[in-house]
């Protein structure tokens, strides 16, 4: 058997050993998939939507096992993971209304009518990243299932645990034998073959940039859809006029939050001049008074790293001139790294320009609104991005300015259910949630009627 040992990071055991799905297998998995899926999208929406609904219940039934399940196998705080659990419930229940409201349009033409149907895509590829595995699986899962399609997911290897209880739990609220596929192996070997398969009629990927790039190139050869969620490096504008407490103790989940390992993290915060020292002894405050530790305690609010080549990877990024704070970790075995805030440092230093994904913030001194736009704006990544301000105006007119796809003015929440998330530049193509996403898993189809033949 070829064994993938899934590690956990706050202690550097051996959590669970897994044997990976072969590329026979994967053949086959995807075989059983296309039956799968042609029996569902002839199911009536109804049964469609109860089936969702009830795996949105179940994933909440649920919740202290995955939540402690995803906190052992990523290091993420445990009240961290139950957000993450019962959020994957939400997407789930969110899409359950879909499958009645994949609405077409009717579009009057010369000698008919054009009628134009929402069709699902067949078997969808998803491959997702170890950051948050639980919550970007179901990002993927409800809206392609609920428009139809099969899914065969690929997980990180690293984290893999939550994505197959999830498909256990959809088998056990009745999801139809073979329509969720979870396969587990590198994304070297069995994330290339699935991108490569001629079966599967799109990717969806979350994951780093460079990885984007290749899955984008390779998915030409058989002219599949593709939808990219990627990197990023994005920028937190703090303006003199805004609530400076709020904009510092927010960096806790902004920043430090999943030891930073999250594409929207404003690793970059500009401040402005006036504005500086004032936030900057929040900001020491904030840092040193972050508990670092074990994931399961009630209290941590930053566990581990995800492994010893990231926590490697990361120190790499900081050079100790720079440090202004950091904040402590625990002894002994396990991943860590401490919360970091780099300060004097230049915005094309390489920890202010490239994804650390880790616990690391550059803080970054501006006198013009001008000057902050375009100095947020010089990047490859344009994901996410925060404006503080109490300057409803100035918010407006920097948020247009700014080339981020998920932007929050006075806050740095990046993601809802109900709204659209994705990137702009190389963070990447398209957009997941919402009603975008579910556009996303289908196919338009057009059909025009003759109506001029009596
Ligand atoms: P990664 O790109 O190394 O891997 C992501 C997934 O792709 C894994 O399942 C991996 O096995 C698979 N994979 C790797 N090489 C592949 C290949 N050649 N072909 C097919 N699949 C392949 O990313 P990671 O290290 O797991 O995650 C961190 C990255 O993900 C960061 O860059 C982060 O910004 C990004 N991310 C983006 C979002 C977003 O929504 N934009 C969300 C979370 C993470």
């Amino acid at each position: 058997m070829n064994a993938i040992n899934v590690i956990e990071p706050a202690t550097g055991q051996v959590l669970e050993t897994l044997e990976q799905t072969t590329e026979a297998e994967l053949d086959l998995v995807i075989a059983r998939a296309a039956k799968a899926q042609n029996q569902w999208s002839t199911e009536s929406p109804q049964r469609r939507a109860q089936t969702l609904l009830a795996l949105a219940d179940a994933i909440e039934r649920h919740c202290e096992e995955l939540a402690h399940l995803e906190a052992r196998n990523v290091g993420m705080p445990i009240s961290d993971a139950r957000g993450a659990v019962s959020g994957a419930a939400t997407t789930f229940r969110y899409y359950s209304a879909s499958p009645e409201r994949l609405l077409g349009q009717t579009i009057p033409v010369d000698g008919g009518i054009d009628m134009t149907f929402r069709e699902p895509i067949g078997v969808v590829g998803l491959i997702t990243p170890w950051n948050y595995p639980l919550t970007i699986a179901s990002w993927k899962i409800a809206p392609a299932l609920a428009a139809g399609n099969a899914v065969v997911l690929k997980p990180s290897e690293m984290t893999p645990l939550t994505s197959l209880r999830l498909a256990e739990l959809a088998a056990e609220v009745g999801l139809p034998d073979g329509l969720l596929n979870v396969v587990i192996g590198p994304g070297s070997s069995l994330g290339r073959k699935l991108v490569d398969h001629p079966s599967i009629g799109k990717i969806a990927f979350t994951g780093s940039t460079s990885v984007g790039k290749e899955i984008a190139r390779r998915a030409a050869d058989t002219v599949k859809r593709v939808t990219l969620e990627l990197g990023g490096k994005s920028a937190a504008l703090v303006f003199a006029d805004a609530d400076l407490d709020a904009a510092a103790e927010g960096l806790v989940g902004a920043v430090f939050g999943n030891s930073g390992q999250d594409c929207c993290a404003r690793s970059r915060v500009f401040v402005q001049r006036s504005a500086l020292d004032a936030f900057l002894t929040k900001v020491h405050d904030v840092v040193t008074s972050i508990a670092v530790g074990d994931p399961l305690l009630e209290s941590t609010q930053m566990g581990p790293l995800i492994s010893a080549g990231q926590v490697e990877r990361v120190a790499s990024f900081v050079d100790d001139a720079s440090v202004f704070v950091r904040g402590s970790i625990p002894s002994g075995a396990g991943y860590w790294y401490p919360p970091t805030v780099l300060y004097p440092i230049q915005d094309d230093a390489p920890a202010a320009r490239e994804e650390i994904f880790g616990p690391v913030v550059s803080i970054l001194p501006f006198d013009s609104e001008d000057e902050a736009v375009a100095r947020a704006n010089n990047t490859v990544y344009g994901l996410a991005g925060s404006i503080w301000t109490s300057d409803a105006a100035r918010s407006l007119r920097v948020a247009r300015s700014m080339e981020a796809g998920a932007l929050a003015v006075n806050s740095y929440t990046s993601v809802r259910v109900s709204t659209p998330f994705g990137g702009f530049k190389q963070s990447g193509i398209g957009r997941e949630l919402g009603p975008d996403a579910l556009d996303a898993y289908t196919e338009v189809k057009n059909v025009y009627f003759d109506t001029s033949i009596r």
